[in-house]
């Protein structure tokens, strides 16, 4: 019984070990100042280095090419959408959890979707599952104007503080059902949806200016992403690649 404990214990520190690996120099070199991962005598960044190295990896080298998602990606800190349990792991290629039982994509979907958006600097842009912020600040970085909606309460409010704190000052996000979509805005030049519905919601439809474009994960166990081109004759849609979203909610949590 002793020796059983004794090597579970030693078998659970070693995971620990492992799993702290690959990021904790940004931790254990954080000063006061705040910001994570910063080394103050060398002036080293271990978080950014990271950062700088999944946009190469992950992103680039997977095909993204568009400068100004390449660039937004490169520039948002990643780390501070995610709870402290999961800094280090923030510029890792997975999903993470962001709490209530909600997940932030993968980087490199972030990527796929904002480039698959094709948003000018002028956009307006809807967001539909605001999560922790990180997609829509990366939205933040290339469209004009923000509006994302999401459906818990309690997400909804720690992502409005963490947009807040890092400067965004174009960027909306409201509590509520993005089924619906957010009609006092209406149309968005593009829309972008990161929890998926078994259908493409109609209301979303209406509210895409003509030669817009939005971007939706659609299905239930198996799910794709789904790029809705709206002309002024018809609206295309095109099946793209294969991915496991949140599904897409219908009641407010409170
Ligand atoms: N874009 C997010 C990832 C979101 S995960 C990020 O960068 O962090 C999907 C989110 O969609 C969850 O937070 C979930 O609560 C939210 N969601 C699910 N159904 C919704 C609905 N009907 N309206 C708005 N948000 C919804």
């Amino acid at each position: 019984m002793m020796n059983f404990s004794l090597v579970s214990i030693a078998l659970l520190y070693c995971c620990i070990l492992i799993l702290c690996l690959p990021g904790c120099a940004g931790e254990v070199n954080s000063n006061n100042s705040g910001i994570q991962g910063e080394n103050s005598n060398s002036g080293i960044d271990q978080f950014e280095i990271e950062r700088q190295e999944m946009v190469k990896y992950q992103i680039r080298d997977r095909g993204v090419q568009d400068k100004r998602v390449l660039a937004a990606i490169s520039k948002v800190p990643r780390h501070q959408f995610v709870e402290p349990p999961w800094k280090d792991f923030a510029y890792s290629d997975r999903p993470l959890p962001i709490g209530y039982q909600q997940t932030i994509s993968q980087p490199y979907i972030v990527a796929y979707m904002s480039e698959a958006a094709e948003i000018s600097t002028e956009a307006k842009v809807l967001e539909i599952g605001t999560g922790c912020g990180y997609q829509a600040a990366i939205l933040g970085e290339i469209a004009k104007q923000v509006y994302s909606i999401e459906i818990i309460p309690q997400l909804a409010e720690r992502a409005r503080q963490t947009l807040s704190q890092l400067g965004y000052e174009n960027i909306e996000v409201k509590t509520g059902d993005g089924y619906q979509g957010w009609v006092e805005h209406a149309p968005y030049d593009a829309i972008i949806v990161t929890a998926a519905p078994e259908k493409i919601p109609q209301p979303l439809i209406d509210q895409l200016a003509t030669n817009g474009k939005m971007v939706i994960p659609v299905g239930s166990w198996y799910q794709e992403i789904v790029v809705l081109t709206k002309t002024e004759e018809r609206i295309i849609e095109e099946k793209t690649i294969p991915v496991r979203f949140v599904p897409m909610r219908r009641k407010l949590l409170k």
